[in-house]
């Protein structure tokens, strides 16, 4: 995609950014001039906190942050949301599909049940797989009026090329993402949309709260860079970078954010 820094009136949307690294992403594409919606299924006065961070970003007075409501496993609720969006900004230029779920219950894949693996699907792969689907059609429509800046990326993870036999329904979700990635990139990339991954490592957020001390291990033994835990802010600027156009000639790559985690030795 051609690099283009000008952000200035572009509307970036971001599944699950009211906490986590989603809020930390959020909080970077403000600081790079855009206009934020973030969702999350909280209703909105849980996420005003959220929204008051966003705000503490902005680059300018003139950007504006919303929040909507929307469950992204919902197909009526990720409709009702881009029209919203389309209403009140008039359409997305970045598409940030962070949203995503751990299993409620680690379950060997021998005893791992179909009701995980729906909850899992539904909501780190099919959910954002279709809303990317909807995104593109309303990009693709606007074409005319837009210029360029125009990106889908995807939050995946390393569980998307490592395998964990305890969570095989959150690994085939994330590798589901890690295809959908490529699948995109191939069908957009000549709409002048730029379609990235990202995979993220261990981040401390409240999906890894409660499996901290396994995870201190593994920083403390096996992490090449810092021996410290990722922070969304690590992920939201890899994001900015590439939802402003720093990363040309590029389409469909994927960058490993994980401190040296799943690099050979
Ligand atoms: P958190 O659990 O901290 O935050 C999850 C976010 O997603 C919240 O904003 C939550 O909002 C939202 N969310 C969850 N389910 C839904 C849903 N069905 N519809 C809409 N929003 C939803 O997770 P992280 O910040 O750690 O993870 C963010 C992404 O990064 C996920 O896709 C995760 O798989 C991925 N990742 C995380 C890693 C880590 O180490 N933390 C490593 C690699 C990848 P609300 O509560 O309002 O619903």
């Amino acid at each position: 995609m051609s690099s283009n820094n000008n952000t200035s009136g572009k509307v970036a949307l971001v599944t699950g950014g009211t906490r986590g690294i989603g809020l930390g992403i959020a909080k970077r594409l403000a600081t790079s001039g855009f206009h934020l919606v973030i969702t999350g299924r909280r209703d909105k006065a849980d996420a005003q906190d959220a929204l008051n961070d966003v705000a503490q970003s902005f680059r300018d007075n003139t950007q504006r942050v919303e929040y909507q409501q929307a469950d992204v496993s919902s197909a009526t609720e990720r409709h009702s949301m881009l029209d919203a969006i389309d209403a009140s900004f008039g359409g997305v230029d970045v598409l940030v599909n962070n949203a995503g779920i751990a299993p409620r219950v680690r379950a060997d894949v021998l005893e791992a049940t179909e009701e995980s693996f729906d909850e899992l699907i539904g909501t780190n792969l099919k959910g954002p797989y279709f809303l990317t689907q909807a995104v593109a059609n309303r990009m693709i429509a606007r074409q005319q009026q837009s210029t360029t800046l125009r990106c889908i990326i995807n939050v995946s993870s390393i569980s998307a090329t490592v395998a964990s036999v305890n969570r095989g329904d959150y690994c085939i979700s994330k590798a589901g993402i890690a295809m959908a990635t490529k699948l995109w990139a191939a069908r957009l990339t000549q709409f002048g949309i730029g379609v990235y991954e990202v995979q993220p490592g261990v981040i401390a957020t409240d999906m890894t709260a409660g499996v901290k001390g396994k995870y201190d291990a593994l920083i403390e033994g096996e992490l090449l860079l810092d021996k410290r835990w990722g922070t969304p802010d690590d992920v939201g600027t890899a994001v900015a970078m590439l939802a402003t156009g720093q990363l040309p000639y590029a389409p469909g790559a994927v960058l490993v954010l994980d401190g040296g985690l799943t690099l050979p030795r």
